[in-house]
């Protein structure tokens, strides 16, 4: 390639690492920076300027932009951004309340509180305090879960996925696995059942059809070489129209009668009946447990409202084989995490508390009318800006309980939807989310939606302050 003199000229008057490190020492903006950090940037800035001109973006770079003080500028914000933390809260303005984009769940006070506690303390983690000797990582939890849901031994580790892959690796490994056909589900991210299956070591047996599969399907599949029956909640869609599923007590009684363990994956997993609350019921831990399965796998942080966890409860027997799978090791669960867990728990004890602590449950049992208060508070906020340019109004729009949950269950809520004069709603989005804190909504006809039943109270000024920066920033 021929360098132009133009180009020569611009690449002459770059100047130096050293001129530009001795520029920032005596910069107040980047004195706390730390040494590395500063000789990086500064040197991923020159490496940029440099490219630039031999690219021939001429445009962009002239004398004026090579000019130390331009060049400190441009150090200053590349700083700034290798600084900021790239793990940062945002408001879910989406209203879908497990959204596993976006954290999935938040936890309850008591949770993080205790998450603090233990982690900035010792703790008898797996330490037997009356008997003074190594203890069990999982006895914090596994009383508590057996209380809530009625089973006979229960373990936790990292998430679901993990559970259902220890259990199948523990009880089905070089064995087959029956399962229906129209439970071969795939769950966002790429984690199918199937796949999970195969590196578990499990050979799939696959039964029925897509929509309908039979109790003799299953007797029929049974070899001597079986396993294990599995069943998995269908969670994140729904089979509907010409349909047959084999209930769980029938998959139950199968298994006593061939001698079979049963195991399910509940995936999203609740202790609290929905239908109490005027949602679609989704199946219980403890309906589960009550059926008779040997092996209930679970979600910590989706239904549950915790944190990242896989429950796995059933059979003291089949729990205790699974805790001594070496595998258990590479899959256990953090102390932050069985400390939030075990608060999360707690709360249970009486599901009214557990209704209005844990967010989760809070947001998907949130009514209409609570959820129309905050909605007019934005907007009457929103209205106070003064703005000519700015529209808004309130409109009636479902939500969702995401993660994989309730699929078909439509949530009314309330959203406010924003127009602003000459700024597209898709401009409106990106600018939202790229604030700060970012403001994660969606676009419906050229407006900009967000939905207050995921939006915490203490969040409309930020969301108000984020248009008003909005409104400042981007004028026409
Ligand atoms: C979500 C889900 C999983 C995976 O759970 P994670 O906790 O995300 O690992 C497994 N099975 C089913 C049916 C699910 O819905």
């Amino acid at each position: 390639m021929k360098i132009t003199e133009r180009q020569q000229h611009l690449l002459r008057d770059l100047p130096g690492i050293d001129r530009l490190l001795e520029m920032a020492a005596a910069d107040t903006a980047l004195a706390d920076t730390p040494r590395e950090t500063l000789t990086r940037c500064a040197r991923q800035v020159i490496e940029g300027l440099r490219k630039s001109i031999l690219a021939g973006q001429t445009p962009a770079v002239d004398r004026a932009a090579l000019a130390l003080q331009a060049v400190l500028e441009d150090l200053r914000r590349t700083v700034a951004d290798r600084l900021a933390p790239r793990l940062v809260r945002c408001i879910n303005a989406t209203g879908v309340v497990v959204h596993t984009n976006l954290g999935r769940s938040l936890l309850a006070p008591q949770a993080l509180e205790n998450a603090v506690r233990i982690g900035g303390h010792y703790s008898n983690l797996e330490f037997d305090l009356a008997r003074g000797r190594r203890g069990s990582r999982y006895s914090a939890v596994e009383d508590l879960i057996c209380e809530i849901s009625g089973a006979e031994a229960a373990m936790v580790v990292n998430n679901n996925a993990g559970a259902v892959l220890l259990c199948l690796e523990t009880v089905a490994r070089g064995r087959e696995v029956i399962v229906s056909r129209g439970e071969l589900v795939e769950i966002g991210g790429a984690f199918r059942i199937p796949d999970v299956m195969t590196k578990s070591g499990a050979v799939l047996r696959e039964v029925g059809t897509t929509n309908r599969t039979h109790l003799r399907d299953y007797r029929g599949a049974v070899s001597e070489n079986t396993a294990l029956l599995l069943k998995v909640h269908a969670s994140n869609y729904a089979v509907v129209g010409f349909t047959a599923e084999v209930s769980l007590e029938e998959m139950v009684a199968l298994g006593r009668e061939t001698g079979l363990p049963v195991m399910q994956d509940l995936g999203s997993g609740t202790f609290i009946d929905f239908s109490r609350y005027g949602l679609a019921a989704e199946p219980t831990v403890q309906a589960s447990v009550r059926a008779g399965v040997d092996l209930v796998t679970f979600s910590g942080d989706k239904l549950l409202g915790g944190p990242q966890a896989g429950i796995i409860v059933g059979s003291r027997d089949l729990v205790d084989r699974i805790k001594r799978n070496p595998l258990t090791r590479a899959l256990r669960i953090d102390k932050l995490t069985l400390a939030s867990l075990e608060s999360t728990l707690a709360l249970y004890r009486d599901p009214r508390t557990a209704v209005e602590r844990i967010p989760t449950l809070r947001m998907l049992t949130r009514s209409r009318e609570d959820i129309d208060l905050a909605a007019r508070a934005l907007a009457e906020q929103l209205q106070a800006l003064d703005s000519p340019r700015l529209q808004v109004e309130l409109l009636d729009r479902p939500s969702r309980a995401g993660g994989g949950s309730l699929p078909l269950l439509d949530l009314p809520s309330r959203c406010v939807a924003l127009r602003i004069a000459d700024l597209s709603a898709g401009r409106i989005e990106k600018r939202l989310r790229g604030g700060q804190p970012p403001v994660i909504g969606r676009i419906e006809d050229d407006r900009f939606l967000m939905d207050l039943r995921t939006v915490q109270d203490d969040e409309l000024d930020l969301i108000t302050a984020a248009v008003r920066r909005l409104l400042q920033e981007e004028t026409t």
